[in-house]
């Protein structure tokens, strides 16, 4: 059986790529027993999620609200100096 400690570094490798299938198995049997590692599960992936909606949101505010007025201002912005 996995320790919690390699349950929640493999928790955080899956964010960035999948589990082989043995890991897998030993990740889903230790989560069946473990409560915190459910939770610690349950906030990366809420973390993840928010990041996701977050650079989503980024980017279309980014196609939406910039017009080529609104950069032209914001370079006016960035050569004036500040007092
Ligand atoms: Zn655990």
């Amino acid at each position: 059986m996995l320790k919690c400690r390699e349950v929640t570094r493999l928790l955080t490798l899956e964010t960035e790529q999948p589990l082989n299938a043995y890991r897998q198995v030993a990740v889903t049997l230790h989560l069946a027993i473990c409560h915190n590692c459910r939770r610690h599960r349950r906030q990366l992936r809420q973390m993840r999620d928010w990041l996701d909606q977050e650079a989503q949101h980024e980017v279309a505010q980014a196609d939406h609200t910039l017009s080529a007025e609104a950069r032209q201002r914001i370079a006016e912005q960035l050569k004036t100096p500040k007092k």
